[in-house]
């Protein structure tokens, strides 16, 4: 039986855990912030250096094209100059192909050149001194000069060409150009057609590593060259309707991260417009290339973060139940310290800690402090009867029955020696003393009977109450206490007495 004076676990006493709790989590906390931290910036860091490599290569491959197309189009425009000499109408037809097309052999991977009149009929070719007729009215370049005078160079759509020559199947692009009189008048294109091997043979020469890939695409998002291919017969398609070829498009140059709506794989993007050509580079490196490394390095660091941070919430676990169990032990320990092992009461020394305690609280607040003096009556007898076995079962019934009776948390029960107890009661008055004690006395004496026994168990109580108008000392407060109690025995036990 403990009563609420007794040491208690209080949240105070659990500090330590809590401490080990906080700062094992707040180093777990830390941990995962700096790794995290650290594997965003090599995350960031990775994709830089392949972006600046991927802008690198876009930027090679723009300069060889635009290199090319400056070299056609010196070509066409030679010939343009060329056929607009009137003194060519007079030489042989050998002389004039010569003339015509003498700048045209310098154009790597050319096709025909030819030369076009106003109604797309062809007037020279530079494969041919005699030029096989043929109409090309309805091509797109051809459109695109008759409409409009101030097109300039025009790139037409990738097409394969109509002859039954031995590279029909290769695809090709034409780069031409208007023929206008000194009024602005037209008088027909001279147009050069590139096959599209070149730009498979410009991407060969650049390494880019496994998945990724090289493309090319015109302003309408057709497909020009890939390297390499990751669909069948993609070359002349339009993807012009993904979100990827769109948002490049639309941008012109830059960089971004992306899922590849080809292959599903996740890719770097980067790009860029070949000067100011409706053509547009796009590097795109493959997730693996990139972060590659990046994944191994995170799955190093974040395993070893991992095992670490484990370690220490278990290493925390185990000193928190080592805390714990020291802590219930020093509980133990302190409450047997304070108890009376026998009837579970406090004992004597928290009694004096106790009613020292509660002595200076009275002095300071000015209220009441009563103390009770407690004997079981003819105990002796009582052992003498029953034998002690039963005489110490009696005990700790009467300190059960003393405890019931004494209900408020500042009040204490004790057991002050033998068959005596003593209970000090706080802030209470000679006559609240009075009624714990006779409900004490009352209580005890209504026990069951002890078998074979015709008598009851009684206590006599002596009480002693400290007020501001009584000027005693504590000792003087004991004193008083007992001698009431002796008064009680005097009296004939069973009762209460209180010292005036
Ligand atoms: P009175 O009514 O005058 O108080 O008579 P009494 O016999 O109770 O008083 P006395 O002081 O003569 O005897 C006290 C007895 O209480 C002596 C002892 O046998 C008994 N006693 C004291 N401590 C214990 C205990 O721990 N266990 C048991 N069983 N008996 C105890
Ligand atoms: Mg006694
Ligand atoms: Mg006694």
């Amino acid at each position: 039986m403990i009563t609420s004076r007794l040491p208690q676990v209080s949240g105070k006493n659990r500090r330590p855990e809590i401490m080990v709790i906080l700062g094992s989590s707040l180093t777990v906390i830390a941990i995962i912030s700096i790794v995290t931290f650290l594997l965003i910036r090599e995350h960031a860091s990775a994709q830089e250096a392949a972006t600046r490599s991927a802008t690198t290569i876009a930027q090679l491959i723009d300069a060889d094209v635009l290199r090319t197309v400056e070299l056609y189009d010196l070509s066409l425009q030679g010939l343009i100059a060329a056929a607009q000499r009137d003194d060519l109408k007079q030489v042989s037809a050998q002389i004039r192909h010569l003339v015509l097309f003498d700048r045209s052999t310098t154009a790597r991977f050319k096709g025909d050149i030819l030369l076009l009149d106003k109604h797309g009929e062809v007037l020279a070719d530079s494969s041919l001194i005699e030029p096989k007729p043929g109409n090309f009215a309805d091509r797109d370049y051809f459109l695109a000069h008759v409409s409009n005078r101030d097109t300039g160079m025009f790139i037409s759509r990738p097409f394969k060409p109509r002859c039954d020559c031995e590279d029909s199947n290769e695809w090709r692009i034409s780069l031409s150009r208007r023929i206008a009189s000194p009024t602005g008048e037209f008088l027909g294109v001279a147009v050069a057609s590139m096959r599209l091997t070149y730009f498979d043979q410009l991407f060969n020469t650049l390494n880019i590593g496994n998945d990724s890939t090289l493309n090319i695409i015109n302003d309408e998002g057709i497909l020009l060259a890939q390297k390499p291919y990751l669909e069948h017969d993609s070359i002349g398609k339009s993807f012009a309707n993904r979100p990827n070829i769109m948002r490049i498009l639309r941008e012109g140059s830059g960089s971004f991260n992306s899922v590849s709506s080809i292959d599903g794989q996740q890719r770097l993007y980067t790009f860029s417009r070949v000067g100011n050509l409706p053509l547009t580079v796009i590097v795109a490196l493959s997730g693996t290339d990139v972060f590659g490394a990046w994944r191994r390095t995170a799955l190093v660091i974040s395993g070893a973060a991992g095992v670490l941070c484990i370690g220490l919430l278990w290493l925390s676990w185990l000193l928190c139940r080592e805390l714990r169990l020291r802590h219930n032990a020093e509980q133990e320990l302190s409450l047997l310290a304070a108890t009376d092992a026998l009837t579970g009461v406090a004992n004597r020394r928290i009694l004096d800690l106790t009613l020292r305690h509660e002595w200076f609280r009275a002095q300071r607040s000015g209220l009441p402090l009563s103390v009770l003096m407690i004997d079981a009556d003819h105990f002796k007898a009582f052992n003498d009867r029953h034998g002690h076995q039963r005489g110490d079962e009696a005990l700790r019934t009467i300190a059960k029955v003393i405890s019931a009776n004494v209900r408020r948390p500042a009040d204490l029960v004790a057991r002050y020696g033998g068959e005596e107890f003593s209970v000090i009661l706080a802030e209470t008055d000679s006559a609240g003393a009075q009624k714990i004690a006779e409900q004490i006395r009352s209580a005890v004496e209504q026990l069951p009977r002890v078998e074979g026994d015709d008598s009851p168990m009684t206590v006599s109580i002596g009480i002693s109450t400290w007020t501001t108008k009584t000027d005693a000392t504590l000792e003087q407060l004991l004193f008083a206490a007992d001698k009431a109690l002796y008064q009680a025995k005097e009296r004939g036990r069973n009762r209460v007495v209180a010292a005036l």
